[in-house]
């Protein structure tokens, strides 16, 4: 009989020793390449070891463990998530993916349980990109591609993306060497905490992921005329604050009316004086869905009520793209196979979208994929304050054990 509840237990106390690895001594923070980073290597591998994989490092400073097939020439079944964090995060985004599949090949081990596949498990060395300020540094070398001008990429230090990699031992001529492209890679499955309240909300510990949805920003500029605010009359002003207010309003009621996720988070107004008419408004807008078509159809909606404001209101009105992301759906058979385990445990399934980006992402051009989100308090991530339950860590782990055994069949 495994005891899934101990085991989570010392998944837990696992996460927390991770959790001390940081670079500052005031709160979490593990970048790419520093030594933290080589620290929680270490620290994994060993675990690693005690579980009775062998474990690496590849050229990417990603670390790998694997619990053998018999056959040396077997495809591979790709468990993980990433094992860096943002400044002042929490202990749980990231490496619960890499750390609770460990006590899972414990159990594999214990019971006996040959596979016909390698079982990996991969813990990315960058996923949240703080360092260098792109995403996803660790998976996207597994698909062999790194962008030449990565060459470029500078930390907040000065200090280049190859000279990072040469102080870690590694050398940026060398990446390419992490593809996986070509190594029969059956799938890639990530246990990640939610980061959203959902799961929460519906009192369930665990949900299969549909869908990571494709988020499109872009800047907006609205401009209008500055004016004194006691002399100019309302009627004869165009004032960009309010005229960007209504823009604002628009996107949320579109947004809610159509089922996606919309955001002005940003705003930037001039000249920004207690008694003088707003000139210039500058917003930020981040549009999200797990269908791109519709998410767009949406977009659409929002930018033809933003020309009509400013029509009315006689403003200025620039709208810039910034950055545009298409979402990647989740394997069918892969959610199928999550369900059942999950109902097996007793808990009824649910299927929700991931509206964060993750490694899943760049692994998708490789392999079909898959994501189990665990539940966390309130939603909250990217903070210290984050946390989880181990009873649903128990969860998780019962669910993963029962997907590798349906995929071992
Ligand atoms: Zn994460």
């Amino acid at each position: 009989m495994i005891n899934y509840n101990d085991l989570a237990k010392l998944v837990m106390a696992r996460l927390e020793e991770l959790g001390n690895i940081s670079q500052s001594t005031d709160y979490l923070d593990r970048r790419y390449l520093t030594p933290e980073h080589r620290q929680a290597n270490r620290l994994v591998a060993g675990w690693m070891g005690e579980a009775g994989m062998i474990s690496w490092e590849d050229q990417a400073g990603n670390l790998w463990g694997r619990y053998e097939c018999l056959d040396p020439n077997a495809p591979r079944f790709i468990l993980g998530s990433h094992l860096d964090t943002v400044p002042n995060g929490g202990k749980y985004d990231g490496m619960l993916g890499v750390v609770a599949p460990i006590s899972l090949v414990h159990i594999l081990k214990v019971t006996r349980t040959p596979l016909p596949f390698h079982l990996d498990i991969v813990g990315f060395g960058d996923e949240e990109g703080t360092r260098f300020g792109s995403t996803l540094l660790g998976s996207k070398a597994l698909t062999g591609r790194w962008p030449d001008e990565w060459a470029k990429l500078k930390d907040e230090n000065g200090i280049s993306l190859p000279e990072a990699l040469k102080s870690f031992g590694l050398n940026f001529d060398n990446v390419p060497q992490a593809s996986v492209v070509d190594t029969g890679v059956l799938g890639y499955l990530e246990l990640h905490i939610e980061q959203g309240p959902v799961l929460e909300k519906q009192n369930l510990p665990v949900g299969v992921v549909s869908a990571i949805s494709g988020a499109r920003r872009f800047d907006i500029a609205v401009t209008g005329m500055a004016g004194h605010a006691g002399t100019v009359p309302m009627a004869l002003r165009q004032d960009a604050l309010v005229a960007a207010s209504e823009m604002v309003l628009t996107v949320e009621t579109l947004a809610r009316e159509h089922n996606v996720v919309a955001t002005v988070g940003k705003i930037e107004n001039k000249p920004n004086g207690v008694n003088v008419i707003s000139g210039r408004t500058q917003l930020s807008l981040d549009i999200r869905s797990e269908n791109d078509a519709h998410r767009d159809a949406v977009l659409e909606q929002i930018v033809q009520s933003f020309h009509q404001i400013a029509a009315r209101r006689q403003v200025g009105l620039v709208i810039n793209q910034t950055h545009t992301a298409s979402a990647v759906q989740c394997d069918h058979r892969l959610q199928s196979i999550l369900k059942n385990a999950i109902s097996e445990c007793g808990i009824p399934t649910h299927t929700l979208p991931s509206g964060a980006g993750h490694d899943a992402m760049a692994m998708a051009r490789l392999c079909p994929v898959a994501m189990l989100f665990l539940r966390c308090d309130r939603g909250i991530s990217h903070h210290p304050a984050e946390a989880i339950k181990t009873d649903d860590v128990a969860v998780a782990l019962a669910t993963l054990h029962s997907t590798i055994k349906h995929l071992a069949h």
